[in-house]
């Protein structure tokens, strides 16, 4: 007889501990094996839009399993892939024109960048090679992606496999780069010179793109940027010829209170990257949105994206997203997603805007975040090694609450913080029953502290 398996032989992100079984949902709830039920607040990563078993969307995909599950883009478009594309781009002139369907955020990206380099080719401009991001972003852990990303943590154990393709300057991060004495204006004016000089250095006709999170996810906790930061790097980008890329999986398809996040910034990108919000989790996909010039210069010129997946525009997946997007458009949830973000908003501001060990709340629409401090004064974060985030996470999860945690730094770049992004479909009792739980599970956390 085989001895009994005493370990998950799915090899879990803790290798130590196999996480409890999820077995159902239904809206903004999860079930795990055995009947209890978990808020959940963050969405997973801020992935469930629709929160959980949407009855239109799971009808959608057996619709499309019934019909056709899969063909392979070599040889065939299909049905939802282009329906998609239409719901998604196409609508303004000269504005976002096709889209490229992969499987997540990290091909996104990898997508959006070798697109930005194909176009320079295209262009008869081969010398255009680099690109610049931000310290304390995360665009994803495929290589090239987690190459663009800032997040020395994530990128040290895979340094030597990483190109140096990247330079990165300062986040866009009033509450840990503004200076004291400086205003806004200034701050701004300060990270588009210093952007500048960055294009100084590397010489500007070197450089393809400029990638940034219109607003940051996973790394820093929903850090929207200054006023004007945004049109001061589109100017930038234009004067010198290159292309500004928006990573969107995380912040995008709703999740701020308009479609996109840059309808909030005066601006548009020339490529895209969505997912999360796009498929709402229902199936796993991403895409890279491309603006006219871009289509129209690979059209002019070679005729041909060299990067294929096997698969690019999946049916069933385009089927889902499809029909999510339908479903926040026709059930009008933007405006949902802009009233409930400001009652959570004002939720957390009188949970925690005088504790003691809370620095800053922080966000847009449903996209909050609050970072937790040693010392509010000095904002000096807890040393890393307290692993205050994993406590508060291990505290909500304890109260049936599923939130997203993230670690500070040791430099003391920034501290640690508990990211919420509860479903569009959340209910004002169920926003206040978050900010409750979090709330003890914060006080439980640092009550904990040695
Ligand atoms: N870009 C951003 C801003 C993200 O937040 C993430 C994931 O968290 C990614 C890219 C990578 O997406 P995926 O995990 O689907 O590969």
């Amino acid at each position: 007889m085989n001895a009994p398996v005493t370990r998950s032989r799915v090899l879990h992100r803790s290798s130590r501990t196999a996480p409890p079984l999820a077995v159902g949902g239904h809206g903004v709830w999860l079930v795990e094996q055995g009947g209890r039920e978990v808020l959940d607040a963050s969405g997973g990563a801020a992935v469930s839009c629709l929160g959980h078993q949407h009855p239109r969307i799971v009808e959608a995909i057996k619709r499309q399993a019934d019909r056709l599950c899969y063909a392979h883009t070599g040889f065939f478009s299909n049905e939802p892939a282009e329906a998609l594309a239409e719901e998604l781009v196409g609508h303004e002139p000269g504005g976002l024109a096709q889209a490229y369907f992969v499987s997540g955020g990290s091909e996104a990206v990898e997508a959006a960048l070798k697109l930005a380099r194909q176009y320079f080719l295209e262009l008869g401009q081969p010398r255009r090679s680099r690109y610049i991001a931000r310290r304390q972003s995360y665009h994803g852990n495929t290589l090239g992606a987690l190459a663009a990303g800032g997040n020395a943590g994530r990128r040290a154990p895979y340094a030597p496999l990483l190109t140096d393709a990247f330079s990165h300057v300062s986040p866009a991060f009033a509450y840990r780069e503004q200076q004291q004495g400086e205003d806004e204006a200034a701050f701004t004016a300060r990270l588009a010179a210093e952007l500048e000089a960055e294009f100084q250095r590397l010489g500007p006709d070197t450089v393809a793109a400029f990638v940034a999170e219109t607003v940051v996810g996973a790394t820093a906790g929903c850090v929207p940027a200054p006023a004007g930061y945004f049109q001061a790097v589109r100017e930038i980008c234009d004067r010198h010829g290159a292309l500004l890329i928006l990573d969107e999986v995380m912040s995008g398809m709703g999740r701020t209170g308009t479609r996109h996040a840059w309808e909030q910034e005066g601006i548009a990108p020339d490529l895209q990257a969505i997912a999360k919000g796009l498929g709402g989790g229902y199936q796993a996909i991403g895409a890279v949105l491309v603006s006219a010039r871009i289509a129209d210069a690979v059209e002019r010129g070679s005729g041909a994206f060299q990067h294929g997946h096997t698969y690019l525009a999946h049916p069933i997946a385009c089927a889902a997203a499809l029909e999510v997007q339908r479903v926040i458009r026709e059930d009008g949830l933007l405006a949902q997603v802009r009233s409930m973000g400001a009652r959570l908003e004002e939720r957390l501001t009188e949970r925690f805007g005088n504790h003691a060990h809370i620095g800053d709340i922080r966000g847009r629409g449903l996209f909050q975040a609050i970072e937790l401090v040693a010392d509010r004064s000095s904002r000096a974060p807890f040393d890393p090694a307290l692993k205050v985030h994993q406590r508060i996470k291990d505290a909500a999860f304890a109260r049936g609450l599923g939130c997203y945690p993230g670690g500070g730094t040791l430099d003391g770049q920034r501290g640690d913080h508990v990211l919420l992004a509860p479903p569009y479909i959340v209910s004002a009792a169920e926003i206040d029953l978050i900010v409750e739980r979090l709330g003890e599970a914060v006080d439980t956390a640092i009550a904990s502290l040695p």
